[in-house]
């Protein structure tokens, strides 16, 4: 009875999140919601949502702390609704135990959107599990692709390993630099360079950014991936956030850079097949999450207390025990 109640109150709420207003942003916060706490209707959510993604261009923004991501996102999703767009904002926190409102809430310049329909604006933590941050962020994305987003900015805060992942869910990696923070090194130490899209030299207003953009044009004469034949150059935008979309703080040019991005992956076939390999790689994780879940409800039973006795015994060995242990599942 319960089960059939919820089951009417998804496809519900999926019909409320496309529908646009101001229940549409209710409806996208509860699935969001209901996908991060894996709730027993999170697969119900995920089929409910399957006919209705693969529109919205998904943009991850990093970097380190302090280089103006936050400013950066919230002039950005300026530029896009000027532009007639809808936009999802998902701050990423690997290191945070705070999910939900809280740590938007507390980021000021994000409050210049809170009272838009067009844009919906979300948090999520890990809680202090990694691994369910990163199960949980591609599930948001399809909430916020479904609710008709043109556009969903990715900031993930922190960096490190967790950083890449996040950044590998997005179709566009744009990596923000400032100057004054040694910050080409460390990223490059991170492995971002090679996987970011774009380029942002933001606080273009300060002494040094020139420099930064230097750095990286050299980085990037070196070569790599970047330097075959039709290939895509990142472009090296420089920014000065904090001035919003003003003629001279380069916010434009960055959501051009971003669209231009999307029409060649578009053309080039890039975008389908990230999208392809991304997809396996959910589909793969999520497999592995079911058959672990199968072997430990195997553990201790009698099935595996028999192998591990032909172990033991010298009757078998433990790799023809674990495949005779798969076979069963
Ligand atoms: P995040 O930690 O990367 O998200 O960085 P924030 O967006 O919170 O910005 C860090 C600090 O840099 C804040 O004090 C901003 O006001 C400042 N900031 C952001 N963009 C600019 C800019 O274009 N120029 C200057 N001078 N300061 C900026």
């Amino acid at each position: 009875m319960a089960d059939s109640r919820r089951a009417v109150d998804v496809a519900e709420l999926v019909e409320q999140a496309r529908a646009g207003g101001p229940a549409s942003a209710r409806a996208v916060a509860r699935l969001i919601s209901l996908v991060e706490n894996s709730a027993p209707v999170l697969r119900e959510v995920a089929a409910a949502l399957a006919p209705h993604g693969g529109r919205a261009q998904v943009v991850g923004l990093t970097g380190s702390p302090g280089v103006g991501k936050s400013t950066t996102t919230s002039a950005l999703v300026s530029a896009l609704r000027a532009d007639g767009k809808r936009v999802g904002v998902l701050a990423v926190d690997p290191s945070s135990p705070f999910s939900g409102g809280a740590l938007l809430g507390d980021r000021v310049r994000m409050q210049d959107h809170a009272t838009d329909d067009g844009v919906f604006i979300r948090s999520m933590a890990s809680r202090g599990q990694l691994g369910g941050l990163s199960a949980a962020v591609p599930q948001a994305l399809r909430v916020l692709d479904a609710a008709g987003c043109d556009v969903v900015l990715v900031e993930t805060v922190g960096v490190g390993q967790a950083e890449v992942e996040i950044a590998s869910m997005a179709d566009t990696t744009v990596l923000v630099l400032a100057p004054g923070l040694g910050d080409g090194i460390q990223a490059a130490k991170a492995g971002i360079i090679e996987i970011a899209d774009v380029f942002v030299v933001n606080k273009a207003d300060r002494d040094g950014a020139d420099q930064v953009a230097r750095d990286l044009r050299y980085m990037q004469s070196l070569g790599g991936r970047h330097s075959e034949a039709g290939a895509w150059r990142p472009p090296i935008v420089k920014t000065s956030a904090a001035k919003g979309v003003s003629a001279d703080s380069g916010i434009d040019k960055l959501a051009a850079a971003i669209e231009k991005h999307r029409d060649w992956m578009t053309r080039h076939d890039v975008l389908a097949q990230r999208r392809r390999d991304r997809a396996a790689t959910e589909i793969e994780s999520i497999a592995l999450g079911l058959v672990r879940r199968r072997l430990e409800s195997v553990h201790g039973s009698a099935a595996l207390g028999v192998l591990a006795d032909r172990v033991v015994a010298g009757q078998a060995d433990p790799y023809t025990a674990a495949d005779e242990l798969v076979a069963t599942l």
